[in-house]
């Protein structure tokens, strides 16, 4: 190559960059939308009017990248609340009875869910769910529904797969709530968890008085790894697969579920001490305090980032 040439090729490449950060910094015209029609836009996800005004206010060039993004996952969501017993009984959820939705439980649960809609669809956690896909292990998708037994290789891949499954539900989904059982010693039995996922399916069982008794933000990472197996995903911890030993998946980035949710919850965005979520991972299962306090400096979880408390 010439000295002429080199200089040539150098110059392009310099104009080049130069327009990839004015586009990055979300100026381009055919992108903006006056605040009107962005607020119109983030409502579709079913965010509230103070959740919409924070996060314009604090995290601008992402709100508006959510805002003016076409194929948003859980965008124009019709939800349902329902109670049914035949439904609390299919699931096979143990140790659960009908509970009823009130306005409290419906507001709170609503606010969470609009909160993991904007999130799922947010810039920092597209980059997150990139930048590691390489962890997630074949073996723990078995049981997956459809397309999702494939590991993505990135978060298009994931987004597809979502995509789909949105689709064929017609963007319905149905809430059915319940509550833990007294057991004969008059002490609340254990259900396991307070989020449940149906697999492959738009329904999520969810026991509305433990979560709107927590902080807004505690279950919302939750939220969205139930979210996960309603897309298909599972997180088998299939021992055929490992010589008759099961796979460690709760907490292990191994699988889509706990993926999403360790990069949502505290510590999951902090690469200065984690430089991987594997290290996060390690951390938690150490049960070490140190991600004590929570939602304090490095370790904040991506809802609190976006959203405040
Ligand atoms: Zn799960």
């Amino acid at each position: 190559m010439t000295q002429a040439k080199k200089g040539l090729t150098l110059a392009v490449l310099v104009a080049f960059s130069l327009s990839g950060c004015a586009n990055a910094g979300g100026k381009s015209d055919t992108q903006a939308l006056t605040p009107s029609q962005e607020k119109a836009s983030l409502r579709k996800l079913g965010l509230d009017e103070a959740d919409i005004n924070y996060v314009m206010a604090h995290a601008p060039q992402d709100a508006m990248a959510v805002a003016t993004h076409k194929h948003n996952l859980l965008q124009d969501t019709h939800l349902t609340f329902d109670s049914s017993s035949k439904e609390l009984k299919a699931s096979k959820i143990p140790n659960i009875q009908l509970d009823k939705w009130n306005k409290k439980y419906k507001q709170q649960v609503a606010k969470i869910w609009g909160r993991v809609a904007f999130v799922v669809n947010s810039p920092r956690f597209v980059k997150q769910f990139n930048q590691e896909t390489a962890d997630l292990d074949v073996r723990t998708f078995k049981g997956g529904i459809d397309e999702a037994v494939n590991v993505p290789s990135n978060y298009d891949d994931f987004a597809k797969v979502a995509l789909n499954r949105q689709g064929l539900a017609h963007n319905t989904y149905k809430l059915e709530a319940f509550s833990n059982k007294i057991g004969a010693d008059g002490k609340e039995m254990s259900s396991g968890g307070n989020a449940w996922g149906e697999m492959g399916h738009p329904e999520v069982f969810l026991n509305p008085g433990e979560i709107s008794s927590a902080r807004l933000n505690k279950n919302a990472p939750l939220l969205l790894h139930e979210l996960t197996h309603t897309f298909g995903y599972a997180h088998d911890n299939n021992p055929k697969a490992n010589n008759g030993k099961a796979i460690q998946v709760v907490y292990v980035p191994n699988n889509v579920p706990y993926y999403v949710q360790m990069i949502t919850s505290s510590g999951g965005t902090n690469d200065k001490d984690f430089d991987s979520l594997q290290q996060l991972s390690k951390q938690i299962h150490s049960k070490n305090p140190m991600l004590l306090p929570v939602n304090s400096g490095l370790n904040t979880d991506l809802f609190t980032q976006y959203f405040g408390q």
